[in-house]
Parts: C-alpha cells; structure tokens; sequence
C-alpha cells in the first residue's frame, strides 16, 4: 500500500516538476531572444532544463515501477489498455522531439557551442510542444484510471455489448452440444450443486451474504454475481470441471476468467483477478479446484477491498462465453457444500 501511494505520488509530482520546468525553458528562450546580451535568461533556460530532465528521470522510474513491478495492475492489462497505449505514443512523441534540445543544450552547457537565437528559438517552438504533449498524456492517464481504454466495457455475462469471440478450438476433448436454452432446469441446478465448490479455500457460503441482487453502477443494473472479500493474491480455484473458454480483460471486470461446466451449460466467470496462474491457456480442460487465478481488484473493484467477482450464467452455447442468463451463486454453492 505505501510503495503504491509514493509511487504514485512521486508520478503526480514529477508532472508538475516537469511541465514547470519546461515551460520555464520556453520563456527564458523567449527572453533570450528579446535581449541577446543578456546571458542570465540563457541560464534560466539551463536551470529550466535541469528540471525537465529530473522530472523525466523521475517519470521513468516510477512509471517503470508501476508498469513492470506490478504494484497497480498487471503488465498484461497495460499492455490491453488504448488508453495506456495513447499514453506511451505522446512519451515517445516528446523523447523523439527532446533528442535535438537535448544535444544542443548539453552543448552549450559544457561551452562547446554558443547559444544562438536560431537554435534558442527553436527549442523554444520545440517545448511548448512537449508541453502540449503532456498535458495530453494526462488526458490519456485519467481516461485510464476512469477505466476507459480496455476492449470491452463491463464484466457482467447479461452485457450486451461485450464482444464475440472466436470459439476455442484447442480443446482435446469433444465439447458437448450446446443445449439450446438459457433457462435453467431444476434438473440443470441440481447437476450443477453435485459439480460446482468454493472458489476460495476457507470461505463458508453459509456465512457470506447474497448481493446478487443489489443496484450497481448508479442503479442502472444489478449486480446479479457474488462478491468474495479475500486477501489479494489468494488462489482462486475453478469452481467446477470444465473447460476454460476465455482469459478476458474489461475496464469494470479487469482480469477475468471465463470457464464452462462440464455439461456445458454454465458458464463460471471470476472476476478482478489480480493475475491467471502460470501456463493457463483457453481451451484447457479444468479439474475442480485447480488453481486458474488470485484475487485482486483490478478493474473497477477498490483498491484496498480486493475480492472475487464469481458469476455463473446457464448458457445456450458456450461459444457465446459472454452470454446467458445469470443465476445466484450462492444458493447452489450452499447446497453444494451441505451435501458434502
Ligand atoms: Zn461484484
């Protein structure tokens, strides 16, 4: 927690080092321009530099820390992000324009070329550009944090807008027919409570609480899965036996797993996970409690609440992984765990 808020603070802090400071660089350029006799404002614009190249020492840092050391969200999830990607295209928009004032002053730093109202002039076009650039990469940032960015927008099977995805063809195994139907039987639950277990070792479905049917996003849809509070980076077992259709990554969902029963008639969705385990590939067949994933927050959960998002759909055909109809959780869990 601490790491993260200093990172993240040393981030926040570099933006206004460095846009001061390049914007400082500009406007001693301008008024070295103005009155070239004056050798103050060239140093200035050198002190103005200084700034700039701490702040850009400090970006990377932390900004390589957060990306690669994990401390916010997976490598993976950056790497899906537009937002993210935006972001890294204007950076690498301002290292390529910073190389020639970069040389240049460096140049006149050491005194082996003298500074001159053509290049001064230059370089001052050059950051208020870079200016310009940055104040975009904080657009591109915020979007990020405010979960814009991912390639589908929420987590929940009832979406409509999630995306279709290619059938997984790798399986070794015949899939069953789809069953046509996403209405669930009575016959359909009762196979499903002799199949399904708890997803996180320790947790008593007798002791949680159904929140299937609370109001989410500001009222505008239900809820309609079970939230498991979990320490992050606790295992998330595969509720049931089956066969894993899809590792998704949604701006509300974050990190997910899609996997279907065995009777490939539900479909099991687990949700803000911090991370999959190693080698879990779409298509694999899953044992009951193999271990797929551990719990995080990522997508729209609280950062200092992480915890499993588990859904389960009856679905009509799996190969619509992000389709069916949602059923509570909890329910079958409980008569799953009473009958052993
Ligand atoms: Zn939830």
């Amino acid at each position: 927690m601490t790491i993260r808020l200093v990172l993240a603070w040393l981030h926040l802090v570099a933006l206004a080092i460095g846009v001061g400071g390049v914007w400082s660089r500009a406007r001693a350029l301008r008024d070295s321009l103005r009155d070239p006799e004056d050798p103050r404002a060239i140093r200035r614009a050198l002190v103005g530099d200084a700034w700039w190249g701490i702040a850009a020492a400090l970006w990377l840092i932390t900004g390589l820390w957060r990306l690669i050391g994990g401390t916010e969200k997976s490598t993976s999830y950056y790497f899906g992000n537009h937002a993210f990607m935006l972001k890294m295209g204007l950076f690498l928009c301002i290292l390529g324009l910073e190389i020639w004032p970069m040389m240049t002053l460096m140049r006149w730093r050491s005194a082996k070329a003298l500074p001159n109202p053509r290049d001064a002039g230059r370089i001052e076009v050059i950051s208020y550009l870079e200016c310009v650039l940055v104040i975009g990469m904080v657009l591109a940032a915020v979007s990020m944090a405010r979960g814009y960015g991912s390639t589908s927008s929420i987590g929940s099977t009832s979406n409509s807008d999630a995306v279709s995805a290619d059938a997984p063809s790798d399986s070794l195994f015949p899939a069953p027919l789809p069953s046509g139907s996403e209405v669930a039987t009575p016959e359909d639950i009762s196979l499903l409570e002799h199949e399904i277990a708890m997803p996180l070792d320790g947790v008593d479905p007798a002791k949680l609480r159904s929140n299937f049917d609370e109001r989410r996003g500001g009222g505008t849809r239900r809820h309609e899965a079970l939230d498991i509070m979990a320490g992050r980076r606790t295992p998330v077992k595969s509720a049931v036996q089956g066969r894993l259709l899809k590792l998704f990554t949604s701006a509300a969902g974050g990190l997910m797993v899609y996997a279907a029963d065995s009777s490939e008639r539900f479909i099991c969705m687990y949700a803000h996970l911090d991370g999959y385990a190693p080698g879990l590939r779409e298509g694999a067949q899953l044992t009951r409690g193999q271990v797929i994933g551990y719990v995080g927050s990522t997508g729209n959960a609280s950062a200092n609440a992480p915890h499993l998002h588990f859904a389960i759909a009856r679905s009509a055909d799996v190969k619509r992984w992000s389709k069916g109809k949602p059923i509570d959780p909890l329910p079958v869990l409980r008569a799953a765990s009473a009958q052993r």
